[in-house]
């Protein structure tokens, strides 16, 4: 239910400054607003803050928008950009200066110019902030600030302002580091005669040392982007995000964006600081991509080999094995939990080993105080074993370890598993040698033991 007093539809806002990536905070901040705006069948608008024409860059405005895109989020109406907007708030500014409610003041800094201020009438704002309570503020000590550079460049206090007014903005939620400019704002609210929105301040996303998460200290971390390119899906960074700072009040944690829409309730947002934690992160991200299906889990797997220079298809038909491909994609699947994973498994050289040859040292398949001749035996073993058994005793790990592991139990496990996961992929650490034969297929199974008995 809207909790605005007059009852009037809900309209918020999501007005991004585009000068630099969109950040997860701003991030946290869009969701709950689009929340806010779906659960009471309000609006969600968006626009474009660009009033610092130093810093704002057309191609930040375009990567915010598609970062939105991306996470699934639309917005109501048309996108305004406050640069564009000038002749508005010079409008507003004249009415002001009329009214004797601003002045134009010569300020001598370097080079003369006329700004405008704001005179200030140095009282008490008091706000009720749905997530913080009361707050007052006595507003002298903002002296009478500056509200326009000149008569065509209005400063940010203003045009929030103006903008929040014209397009009607019921509730403002926004990230705790603007709760200081609510006084200024509220004062010039009362001057252009608009309505007082209600004011929602957010804690502050906060890096695991407790300090705020801030692109000088954490770098790209603090980006969107960088959770993008990690592989990550756009449902679990909503997932994600929406529970710093806010909780359900129940124990669920895997949330859908029209689940997060329906759940989402202001009461349960925290006012303290609330910890970024990555780990947390990659769960909610495994568990989203557990939820996806066989068909989409796959071809994003496929994808994210073909950019690391895997092209599964050409190998498997190239290695005569054409199962090669969809025995090897739920083994990745269980091995990530996120896309970049894969990255990380390629360099890691934990894919090589199922296409090519592997290239190691004789040492390595002699299990711990073992010897040479030892695991020549064992290895001679399984490989007779593996030749003598039908191709159905390969159709899947269980049927594989049933060739081998009762004569592994009786001559010891590391002294006839350890040189034979070795042998299959020449790696100290690889998945169990059941499936790795699994995996080959007899014929490679074999090419490959071989190979490690005659190097003994
Ligand atoms: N443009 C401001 C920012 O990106 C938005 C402030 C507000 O929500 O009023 O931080």
């Amino acid at each position: 239910m809207a909790t605005n007093n007059t009852n009037q539809k809900v309209i918020v806002r999501f007005p991004p400054s585009p000068t630099g990536t969109l950040h997860i905070g701003n991030v946290r901040t869009a969701l709950f607003n689009y929340f806010f705006a779906r659960k009471n069948d309000g609006q969600f608008i968006v626009r474009i803050e660009d009033t610092d024409k130093a810093r704002s860059k057309k191609e930040y405005e375009l990567g915010m928008l598609e970062d939105l895109t991306w996470l699934g989020l639309s917005y109501s109406g048309e996108l305004w950009h406050q640069s564009e907007r000038t002749e508005v708030y010079k409008k507003y500014l004249h009415k002001l200066i009329d009214e004797g409610k601003v002045y134009i003041s010569q300020e001598t800094d370097g080079e003369n110019k006329e700004v405008a201020r704001f005179k200030n009438p140095n009282k008490i704002v008091t706000f009720e902030d749905l997530v913080r309570g009361t707050i007052s503020f006595d507003t002298t000590e903002l002296k009478d600030f500056i509200i326009a550079r000149n008569i065509n460049e209005p400063v940010y206090h203003l045009a929030v302002v103006v903008d929040d007014f014209e397009s009607g903005v019921t509730h403002i939620m926004r990230g705790e580091d603007h709760i200081s400019n609510t006084p200024r704002h509220i004062l010039l609210q009362e001057a252009i005669g608009a309505p007082q929105p209600i004011y929602m301040h957010l804690p502050l996303i906060l890096a695991p040392d407790r300090s705020k998460l801030s692109k000088r200290k954490h770098g790209e971390q603090v980006s969107l982007g960088y959770y993008r390119n990690k592989g990550y899906l756009p449902e679990a960074m909503v997932n994600y995000l929406s529970l710093v700072g806010w909780n359900p009040g129940t124990d669920q944690e895997i949330f859908t964006l029209p689940e997060l829409i329906s759940t989402f309730d202001i009461s349960q947002i925290q006012k303290g600081g609330a910890i970024f934690d990555e780990k947390k992160l990659e769960w909610i991200n495994k568990e989203h991509m557990k939820r996806m299906s066989i068909t989409e889990r796959n071809k994003n797997i496929s994808e994210r080999l073909e950019k690391i220079g895997i092209n599964l298809d050409d190998i498997s038909s190239k290695l005569e094995n054409p199962s090669l491909t969809e025995k090897l994609y739920p083994l990745i699947f269980d091995h990530i939990s996120k896309w970049s994973d894969i990255d990380e498994m390629g360099r890691a050289g934990e894919l090589a080993y199922y296409f090519d040859s592997p290239l190691y040292e004789k040492d390595m398949l002699v299990w711990k105080d073992s010897n040479p001749d030892e695991a020549k035996k064992h290895l001679e073993k399984v490989l007779e074993i593996l030749k003598n058994a039908s191709e159905e005793n390969f159709e899947n790990p269980e049927k594989t370890k049933s060739l081998v592991f009762d004569y592994a139990t009786e001559n010891g496990r590391g002294q006839v598993l350890w040189p034979l996961r070795v042998a299959l992929s020449g790696k100290e650490k690889s998945p169990d040698p059941f499936t790795l034969i699994y995996i080959l297929g007899k014929d490679e199974s074999i090419v490959r033991l071989k190979t490690a008995i005659q190097k003994l």
